[in-house]
């Protein structure tokens, strides 16, 4: 190992990079770690932490309302923008000095610079021109947010970095986009007061999660105001002289916002990383080839996270950097099961969900039961919010075994955590039923659900 630097040289200090970098640095490795930007990476700095405390800020507003049922009178309410940034920014800062401490607690040296590959294993840290070698290269450089580079006045428009950090709180708001975070920061904005409009060229939002579901959140953000226009996408945008963006999309209509936030689609980050001087392949979408052990084309270099594009999620990312950490320096061979995820949208409402879509599980299996209730949750008869609860059960009619839980509604995202343990341990549709139901909760539907709405065969 003498003849190396060190054994592990990884590149993004992210999810993937830091949980790697840890893990291989207590299996005994010498480890350092370069970050371009901020520890912590998309997730903490501009990603899931914000998010959600964005999306937390924006629910107060119904909160409010709904309290009114109950016997509160709210008072006149404002909100400050500036606050909002001010406490996300102090957390932040509060998580990255704890990413960077945890990893020089385990020895990690760290470098405040962007690093590239020079070779299979050299790097060069740009900040300082110095070349470095290790006997492993991890590359956990993650994703970077799309805008179409062709479109006319691309340069108005904002992506999810920049919406973090606003000076000003938009009072009208285009999002583009139809995946979870154009959703989220729709229902976000939404929340916050500003007059919404989603705007996705697809046929329906949230591509790849299951069709009943899609349609119901499409359902209930109308119902919350948000204007969402499907089949149509911008073909120019401008900027007037008032400060307004305004788009012109395919259909010819004229959309006018004060923020117009494109969210359609992230790229691997791979530019200027010098892939082809070490020789590492990338796939047709421009993501790293991998194996199942993150294992480049390359032997001595690997990739996790978004960077490879499997399935792009913080935890997958920790997964990957944990399992590659174990094989590589700690004796400990296992790799990543990407077939059984849950994950949540935190759009308005939450959308919750495990394992298979209907779609996805006739692809595997011909005979299906679904089960779906949807009804008013029992705060709402109160608050009188005309608001739904989803749920779906999807079950191989043959092996009773359940193969997607899909919910909308409040706290859909903590019960799919939940959910997601008991389709891990493989449960059936009578695990479910034999399951006593915790009274009063939305949550008992889940165990209540006797007859399937409907059977699907062959
Ligand atoms: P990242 O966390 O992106 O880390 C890569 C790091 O590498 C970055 O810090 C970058 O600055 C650095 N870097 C890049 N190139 C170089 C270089 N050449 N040299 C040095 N440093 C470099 N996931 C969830 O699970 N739940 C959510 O709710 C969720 N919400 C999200 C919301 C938004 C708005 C976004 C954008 C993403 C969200 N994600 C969410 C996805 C999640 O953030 C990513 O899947 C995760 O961060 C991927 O981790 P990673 O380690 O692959 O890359």
């Amino acid at each position: 190992m003498s003849d190396f630097d060190y054994d592990l040289f990884v590149i993004g200090g992210g999810s993937g990079g830091v949980r790697a970098a840890r893990i291989a640095a207590t299996h005994g490795a010498r480890v350092a770690i370069a970050e371009e930007y901020r520890y912590g990476g998309t997730c903490v700095i501009r990603g899931c932490v914000p998010k959600k405390l964005f999306v937390y800020a924006s629910r107060f507003s119904e909160e409010f309302e709904d309290a009114e049922g109950f016997g509160w009178h709210v008072g006149e309410r404002s909100f400050d923008w500036s606050r909002l940034i001010a406490g996300k920014d102090k957390e932040i800062a509060r998580l990255e000095g704890i990413y960077r401490r945890n990893l020089e607690r385990t020895g990690v040296e760290l470098f405040d610079s962007r690093a590239v590959l020079e070779g299979p294993h050299t790097v060069r840290l740009t900040a300082s021109d110095r070349i470095i070698s290790a006997r492993y290269i991890l590359i956990a450089t993650g994703a970077t947010p799309n805008v179409d580079p062709d479109l006319p006045g691309g340069e108005h428009v904002i992506t999810s970095n920049e919406a973090f950090h606003l000076a000003e709180m938009p009072k009208r708001v285009v999002v583009a986009g139809g995946g979870y975070i154009a959703v989220e920061f729709a229902g976000i904005f939404n929340g916050l007061g500003a007059e919404t409009t989603l705007i996705y060229r697809g046929e329906e939002i949230l591509r790849g999660f299951d069709d009943d579901m899609r349609k119901a959140l499409h359902e209930e953000m109308e119902k919350k105001g948000i204007r969402i226009l499907t089949h149509d996408a911008f073909v120019a945008i401008e900027k007037a002289a008032d400060g307004s963006v305004i788009g012109t999309t395919r259909k010819g209509e004229t959309l006018a916002a004060d923020q117009i936030l494109f969210a359609i689609g992230r790229r691997p980050n791979i530019a200027g990383l010098g892939l082809e001087k070490a020789g590492v392949e990338v796939t047709d979408g421009g993501a790293i080839r991998v194996d199942a052990a993150s294992c480049t084309s390359v032997p001595s270099i690997y990739a996790v996270g978004d960077v490879t594009d499997r399935a792009n999620l913080t935890p997958i990312a920790i997964r990957e950097g944990h399992a590659f950490a174990d094989t590589v320096f700690g004796n400990k061979p296992w790799t990543v099961d990407h077939s059984l995820i849950a994950t949540a949208v935190f759009s308005q409402p939450e959308l919750g969900t495990v394992g298979l879509s209907q779609a996805e599980a006739l692809k595997r299996t011909p005979n299906l039961d679904i089960y779906k209730t949807s009804f008013r949750p029992m705060k709402h008869t109160l608050s009188g919010r005309d608001e739904k609860m989803h749920m779906k059960l999807i079950v191989d009619a043959d092996s009773d075994k359940v193969l997607g839980v899909h919910i909308l509604g409040h706290d859909a995202g903590e019960l799919a955590q939940v959910l997601g343990i008991t389709l891990e341990m493989g449960a059936t549709k009578a695990d479910f039923d034999r399951t006593i139901a915790v009274h009063p909760t939305v949550a008992e539907e889940l165990v209540t659900m006797r007859e399937p709405t409907e059977r699907l065969r062959g």
